[in-house]
């Protein structure tokens, strides 16, 4: 009878509303257990056929070779391979190498970064498994006042970083995800609908459990988190002044990519600050190098600094967050604002959510608050 009950609320997966509700202790255990279970079998599952990107060619490198003949070789446009290259846009594709004073070296730096970006098709699923392991977690904590239990979030932390992150390297990523999406609206890209497409993939993912894919799956979100739990010091920053940087930055990402600043069509600003170059072991310049030490020291004090100062997918998704089918809940009826809650808060998110602030602070669903309140105000859920 148990499991029968169990599978029947399990068919309501297809209604969000449906599927967690009214569980048992005993059925909720099975539950994480469940989850669980799906995370172990879609990682096993990857190891063996996760990586669908093709074998990798030797290139000989030629300078007296073009750019449209390297550009063939990776299947990139030219412009795409111009822009790694430090090029304007409209560069001649034909002219060799040399006469573009392209030296060896840079264009094995340029076709090594490149293919650094190879997304393997199987990490697709680690962000969904590890997602619903955290959605699973969530909706199972909170009810009755229960708190997420610290060393599941821990482990569950150590694993994204290492799984997510150095064992299946950088991409693909949430951040390079929206930055794709401009980088083919500049025409850097022969595939501006999958650019799309994995761009939707991550929204949605946010969309479905309040940027669960920032708080559970993405590895750089987690390796901070992690500093953060250890160094157990906290200073929150006002939301404005994170929220504003973060906003300035993606506006400059545009004008500088389309040409509208700098007149060089094509340039990432996050090109050498992006930290997830950290799970290739590809720190290669000086910029990026100090970019990440930075990042990781300041999460010794700071909630996240990367996605909360710089990320472009951590705004995106701050802004899907209105939408999310799932997040946290406050009973304002019941709830004293006594601070409880707040105080466990990592960032502003609860401060403003109790406050029914406009455009409250990003919340990671990192589940810190589940269990604090003495009155049973906070659950996670529609
Ligand atoms: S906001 Fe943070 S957690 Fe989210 S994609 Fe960016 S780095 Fe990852
Ligand atoms: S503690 Fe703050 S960031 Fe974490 S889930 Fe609660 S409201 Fe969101």
């Amino acid at each position: 009878m148990f499991f029968v009950r169990f599978l029947r609320k399990g068919s309501g997966v297809i209604s969000f509303g449906r599927w967690y509700g009214g569980l048992s202790p005993s059925e909720r255990k099975l539950q994480i257990f469940a989850g669980l279970l799906v995370l172990v079998s879609i990682i096993s599952l990857w190891i063996p056929w996760g990586d669908s990107s093709p074998r990798e060619v030797v290139i000989e490198i030629d300078c007296s070779r073009s750019l449209s003949h390297y550009a063939k070789i990776l299947q990139i446009p030219p412009k795409s391979l111009a822009r790694e290259l430090g090029k304007p846009l409209n560069v001649s594709k034909k002219k060799p190498l040399t006469e573009l004073a392209i030296s060896s070296k840079d264009l094995e730096e340029a076709i090594h970064h490149l293919r650094s970006h190879r997304s393997s098709s199987g990490k697709y699923f680690l962000y969904v498994a590890f997602s619903f392991w955290g959605f699973t977690l969530l909706r199972n904590s909170g009810k009755e006042g229960r708190a997420l239990p610290g060393g599941i979030r821990t482990t569950s932390l150590v694993l994204s970083v290492f799984i997510v992150g150095f064992l299946t390297g950088k991409s693909p990523n949430p951040m390079e995800s929206v930055v794709k999406v401009f980088k083919a609206f500049a025409g850097l890209y022969n595939d501006p609908l999958s650019k799309m497409g994995f761009f939707l993939f991550f929204g949605a993912l946010a969309i479905i459990g309040n940027k669960i894919v920032c708080g559970w799956a993405c590895p750089f979100g987690a390796l901070q988190e992690l500093i953060y739990r250890c160094s157990g010091k906290n200073r929150k920053v006002p939301f404005l002044l994170s929220n504003g940087m973060r906003v300035i930055l993606f506006i400059g990402m545009l004008l500088f990519l389309f040409g509208i600043v700098g007149g060089q069509k094509g340039f990432v600003l996050y090109h050498g600050i992006n930290p997830f170059n950290l799970f290739n072991f590809h720190l290669d310049s000086l910029s990026l190098k100090i970019a990440v030490v930075a990042y990781l020291l300041a999460s010794l004090f700071l909630y996240r600094p990367f996605c909360s100062f710089i990320c472009p997918f951590g705004l995106v998704s701050w802004g899907l967050e209105q939408c999310s089918l799932k997040k946290i809940i406050i009973d304002h009826k019941t709830c004293t604002a006594c601070r409880a809650c707040m105080n466990k808060c990592p960032n502003q998110a609860m401060e403003d959510r109790i406050k029914k602030a406009k455009l409250p602070c990003d919340c990671f669903s990192c589940g810190n608050c589940l269990g604090s309140c003495s009155f049973s105000s906070i659950r996670y859920g529609s």
